[in-house]
């Protein structure tokens, strides 16, 4: 096995016949000599677990933070986006799965230390650094890297997450990471079970302990026709989040796109985007997104007396109307946000 630039993993246990026990995710797989993880890109080197896409961004891109989406965090800034090879679930419809799933070894990359990540973002005037297209847990020691190193800046970062992460290692992960957008693919166990390989209840829990550690949380759900897309289900998630998460954390319901293993199922339109939408405000929610250009649910609107404060044509930023005080200019009432102002 090629090791030459990996980097020895954190979150793992020696066996006395030469397996390792990794901690990382819920899987916790038991690993061989000379094998990999569930995720392909932890390796048994020797009764050692080695990340080996550490220093290997697949992919690099420079991306308004909206489209990420993120829309209560940085508003109006561009964010440098880095993601490696590997995730700690497969889902069927993941529409990265030309970076996610491809081994280390068949993917190209591109070496990059944290430093260089660092100066990077900063060379082209970004406010953060954001960990997506595959799951930024699966190279969890490389996010830390980057993220540590970027603590010394100004710049924030952010991690496009499945949360589907062990809770010991939570708070080691994700210490200098400032806001992350869980994905959520479903409010079923089953869907979790059979489409994602993954559990909802530990995404729940891990979501929770994110959200203690004081991160700015948005949530992301993939709206997939007939799999996620019940009146019922959504009534349970907003639920969930208005009374775990609390009603101002930001819900975007996104179109799903046909990839991967699900391309017989047709894209949402809008209209039962924003039919889903409006049934997850009625639940409470105050600021619930629709993810097309023609959704109803595009701007960022004081819960209380209607005013528009952020506009966006789409996911795209237009204007702001927030002052310092992040209050409503009309009625005072308080937006949650997070910008480059002084708190
Ligand atoms: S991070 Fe990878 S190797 Fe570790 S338990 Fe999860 S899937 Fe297995």
């Amino acid at each position: 096995m090629n090791i030459d630039g990996a980097g020895q993993a954190a979150f793992f246990t020696s066996e006395a016949n030469g397996n390792v026990r990794c901690h990382l995710c819920p899987h916790g797989c038991v690993i061989a000599r000379g094998s990999a993880g569930k995720c392909n890109v932890r390796m048994n080197h020797d009764g050692v677990l080695y990340l080996t896409v550490w220093g290997r961004p697949a992919a690099l891109q420079l991306n308004a933070i909206e489209s990420m989406p993120l829309y209560h965090f940085l508003p109006g800034t561009e964010t440098f986006c880095i993601g490696t090879a590997g995730c700690t679930m497969d889902c069927a419809f993941c529409n990265t799965s030309e970076i996610v799933s491809l081994l280390p070894n068949d993917l190209p990359f591109i070496p990059l230390d944290p430093e260089a990540v660092v100066t990077r973002a900063r060379d082209n005037g970004c406010a953060s650094i954001s960990f997506a297209f595959n799951e930024p847990v699966a190279c969890a020691e490389y996010m830390m890297a980057v993220s540590r190193e970027a603590a010394r800046t100004e710049l924030k970062c952010v991690a496009f997450t499945n949360a589907f992460v062990s809770r010991p290692v939570i708070r080691d992960v994700f210490r200098d990471i400032h806001a992350a957008n869980v994905g959520i693919k479903a409010f079923e166990v089953t869907m979790y079970r059979d489409f994602c390989k993954g559990r909802l209840d530990d995404v729940l829990r891990s979501t929770l302990e994110l959200a203690e550690l004081g991160l700015h949380l948005e949530l992301t759900m993939a709206v997939i026709p007939g799999l996620n897309d019940s009146t019922r289900a959504m009534q349970a998630m907003a639920a969930w989040i208005r009374d775990s998460l609390g009603m101002d954390t930001p819900l975007h319901l996104v179109p799903f796109q046909p990839s991967h293993r699900l391309t017989t199922i047709r894209k949402p339109d809008t209209q039962s985007i924003d039919k889903l939408a409006a049934t997850a405000r009625n639940e409470g929610l105050r600021h619930v997104y629709g993810g097309t250009p023609d959704s109803a649910f595009c701007d960022t609107k004081c819960h209380k007396c209607g005013r528009v404060m952020i506009h966006r044509n789409g996911s795209t930023f237009m204007s702001i109307d927030v002052p310092a005080s992040r209050k409503c200019p009309d009625c005072g009432t308080p937006l949650l946000m997070v910008d480059r102002r002084p708190s």
